[in-house]
C-alpha cells in the first residue's frame, strides 16, 4: 500500500512483557534530505507537565525499503536523526514499555493494552500535517476489543487527518464491556475495562441511562455533537481516579467500587460529565497559547481557568439540571469546594491567571509549597464560575447566563477551528452584552476571592461558615497547629501564618510527643491537642532528619471547619425565580440546612 502519508504498526505480541512493539514508515524521504529527525512528545496535551515519554522508548533501529539498517543518532533526549543513504523510504522500530495506569501513560498488561498516543508515536515535524495511518495489532490467540476514536481506512487500519488527531487518539486493546450509548445524536459509546465489583446503587443500566442522558445535555447545549463518534474508555482499578479529554474520546479511571454509594456513583458520573463537557471547551474550543501544539516543550497560557474552571462548574451543574444529582449534594459539594479554597493561603499569590500560566510548575507538580503559593483553577476557577454566571443573570434579569458565553466561544472560535485570543474578557461582554472588565480585575487577572455568601443570597440561599457540632457543643474553641500530616505523624504542608510556621514546625518534620506524651497517629494527635485551648502553649517533640527537636507553639483558634447551606423562610419572587432558574426546581422556602460539609484536612 503506498501513501502520502506516514504509517504505524502497533502490535502487542507479548503483553505480559508491558511492551508495544511500534513500526513507522516514513514515505518521500527524499524530499526531507540527507537526513531524518523523528522525536517522541515531551508532553501531552491537557495535562501540563513535561513526561518526556522517550523515557520508555527502546531498541529503536531504522532501515531502508530493502531491509538494510539505517545509521541513527540520539540529538537530544526525545530527538533521533536518521542517516538515510539515499533510501526513499525509511521504517523506524522500537518497543515502548508501558506499565503505569494513569490516563496519560501506557498500562500494557495480561488483559488489555492502554496506548496514550503521545507516549507511541514518534512524529517527523515536518510532516505533521499529512496523514497518519495507524493499523493495531492485538495479541494472537487473544479474544481483545480494538478501540480508537478514529475512523476505519483500509484494511483494518485508521486513518488520523494529521499528527495532532494521531497524538489525540488512545487506542484501547482488551477484554472489555461494551455499551452503546443512544444520545446526542452520533454514536457514542462505552467501553469498560476492569469491571465493576457489582451492581450497588446503580448498575450497568443505570449507568448508560444516566451517560446517555449527560450526552445529550451537554450537545444540546452547543447544538448537535461535532464529532462523528464518541467513546467514553473507562478503566476501573483499586484506588485509580483520572480522566483525559480527547476530540472523539476520553480515557477515564475509577474504582471497581464506584457504584458502591449513591455519592461515589455521583462522582463517577461527574468525571465522565466533565471529559466529555471538554469534546467542546478544551479540545475545541481552545486558547491561543496551546496552538499550534508543540510536543518537545512547555507552552503557556493563561486560560486553563477558561478550559478547566468553566468545565468544572457545569461538569457538576449539568447533573443538577439533568435531575441526576440531588440539590442537597450539588449544595454540598459546593460547599466543600468553598472550605477547600478557604484552606488554601495560595490564593492571595496566584490569580487564576497566574495558575494557569504556572501549572507547570505548580498544579502539576505537587510541592509542600503549594498550598501557600497558588491555586487550583479547577478549584478556584469553578467557584469564580458560579459568580460570574450570578453577575450575568443578576445584570441580565435572568435573560443570559454564563451559558451564554460558552456558546459565543463555539460559535465564533469552535466552530470555526480558531483558537480564541488569550485576552478573552470581549468574549464574555459579547456574549452577554454587559462590562465584565471589573469582574475580571478582581478574580481573574486578580486573586480575589468570590463572596458566595453574598451570591447565593441572590438565589434565597445562607451560606455559613461555621464549626463542626462536637467542636463547639461545650462551648470551646478547637485549638489548631495549622498543619497537615499523612503517614503516621509526618508534617506534609505548614500553612503561611500558622503557629506552626511560627514556631518552625517544617514539612517532613515527624512529630512524636506533645508535652512529653508519645504521638504517632493523626488521631492521637488530634486528640492530645483538643485537651488544650487556644492561647495554651504546648511542646512539641519531633525528628527532622533523624535528630531529635523540641519547640514550644503558641496554639491558635482553629479556623472554621464546616461550610453550610441553608434556605430562607420567607424568599421573595425574586430570588424564588433565581433559585428556580439556577438548580431546576422550586426554592424550598424553608430556613433548614440543606446541605453541609466538615473537613478536618489541617489540624
Ligand atoms: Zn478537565
Amino acid at each position: 500500500m503506498t501513501t502520502s502519508g506516514l504509517h504505524y504498526t502497533v502490535s502487542v505480541p507479548d503483553p505480559d512483557s508491558h511492551h508495544c512493539e511500534v513500526g513507522l514508515r516514513i514515505p518521500d524521504a527524499a524530499a526531507l534530505g540527507d537526513r531524518i529527525e523523528v522525536a517522541m512528545a515531551a508532553w501531552c496535551p491537557g495535562s501540563y507537565l513535561v513526561r518526556d515519554y522517550a523515557r520508555f522508548v527502546r531498541d529503536l533501529r531504522a532501515e531502508g525499503p530493502d531491509g538494510a539498517a539505517l545509521p541513527v543518532t540520539k540529538v537530544t533526549k526525545q530527538r533521533w536523526r536518521i542517516d538515510r543513504n539515499g533510501a526513499d523510504e525509511v521504517v523506524v522500530r522500537y518497543r515502548v514499555y508501558g506499565h503505569e495506569l494513569t490516563v496519560r501513560t501506557c498500562h500494557i498488561d495480561d488483559s488489555h493494552a492502554f496506548l496514550h498516543g503521545p507516549a507511541i508515536y514518534l512524529y517527523v515535524d515536518a510532516l505533521r500535517d499529512r496523514p497518519h495511518e495507524v493499523a493495531l495489532r492485538p495479541p494472537e490467540g487473544r479474544d481483545w476489543a480494538v478501540h480508537i476514536g478514529l475512523p476505519k481506512h483500509g484494511d483494518g487500519g485508521h486513518r488520523a487527518a494529521n499528527l495532532d488527531e494521531l497524538l489525540d487518539c488512545p487506542v484501547h486493546m482488551g477484554e472489555v464491556d461494551v455499551y452503546e450509548l443512544t444520545a446526542g445524536g452520533s454514536p457514542a459509546r462505552l467501553v469498560v475495562w476492569g469491571g465493576f465489583d457489582a451492581d450497588g446503587v446503580a448498575g450497568m443500566d443505570q449507568l448508560t441511562a444516566d451517560l446517555a442522558t449527560i450526552v445529550d445535555t451537554h450537545t444540546e447545549r452547543f447544538g448537535g455533537p461535532p464529532y462523528d463518534d464518541y467513546t467514553f474508555m473507562l478503566m476501573l482499578a483499586p484506588g485509580a481516579y483520572g480522566g483525559l479529554e480527547h476530540r472523539s474520546s476520553s480515557a477515564n479511571l475509577n474504582t471497581p467500587y464506584a457504584m458502591a454509594t449513591k455519592n461515589d456513583y455521583l462522582d463517577l458520573l461527574e468525571l465522565l460529565s466533565h471529559e466529555f463537557f471538554h469534546v467542546w471547551n478544551g479540545k475545541r474550543i481552545y486558547p491561543a497559547g496551546l496552538t499550534p501544539f508543540r510536543y518537545d516543550a512547555e507552552q503557556y497560557t493563561r486560560c486553563l481557568w477558561v478550559m478547566e474552571g468553566l468545565t468544572s462548574y457545569y461538569d457538576r451543574h449539568t447533573l443538577r439540571t439533568a435531575g441526576l444529582m440531588p440539590v442537597a449534594r450539588y449544595l454540598e459539594k459546593l460547599a466543600a469546594d468553598q472550605l477547600r479554597l478557604a484552606y488554601t493561603p495560595g490564593r492571595a499569590e496566584h490569580s487564576l491567571e497566574e495558575s494557569s500560566f504556572d501549572a507547570w510548575i505548580k498544579l502539576y507538580q505537587a510541592t509542600e509549597l503549594n498550598a501557600n503559593s497558588t491555586v487550583s483553577y479547577y478549584l478556584k476557577g469553578g467557584l469564580v464560575s458560579l459568580a460570574m454566571d450570578f453577575e450575568i443573570r443578576r445584570r441580565t434579569e435572568g435573560t443570559h447566563s454564563l451559558e451564554d458565553v460558552l456558546r459565543q466561544l463555539w460559535s465564533d472560535y469552535g466552530a470555526k477551528a480558531l483558537p480564541y485570543p488569550e485576552a478573552v474578557q470581549p468574549v464574555f461582554e459579547k456574549a452577554t452584552g454587559i462590562g465584565m472588565g471589573e469582574f475580571f480585575d478582581r478574580f481573574i487577572r486578580g486573586r480575589q476571592d468570590p463572596d458566595l455568601t453574598v451570591e447565593l443570597a441572590t438565589a434565597g440561599l445562607e451560606l455559613r461558615t461555621t464549626f463542626d457540632a462536637p467542636q463547639i457543643a461545650d462551648g470551646t474553641e478547637l485549638p489548631w497547629l495549622g498543619i497537615a500530616i499523612k503517614h503516621g505523624t509526618r508534617v506534609t504542608t505548614v500553612l503561611d501564618g500558622s503557629p506552626a510556621a511560627a514556631a518552625g514546625v517544617s514539612p517532613r518534620d515527624e512529630l512524636i510527643a506533645v508535652n512529653r506524651r508519645r504521638v504517632r497517629t493523626d488521631s492521637g494527635l488530634r486528640k492530645r491537642l483538643a485537651l488544650r485551648r487556644p492561647g495554651d502553649r504546648v511542646e512539641l517533640a519531633l525528628f527532622r532528619e533523624g535528630r531529635l527537636h523540641e519547640l514550644e507553639v503558641e496554639l491558635a483558634a482553629s479556623p472554621p471547619t464546616r461550610v453550610e447551606i441553608a434556605g430562607i423562610a420567607a424568599p421573595s419572587a425574586a430570588q424564588k425565580a433565581f433559585y428556580a432558574a439556577w438548580l431546576g426546581e422550586e426554592h424550598p422556602c424553608s430556613d433548614a440546612v440543606i446541605a453541609g460539609f466538615t473537613s478536618y484536612r489541617y489540624l
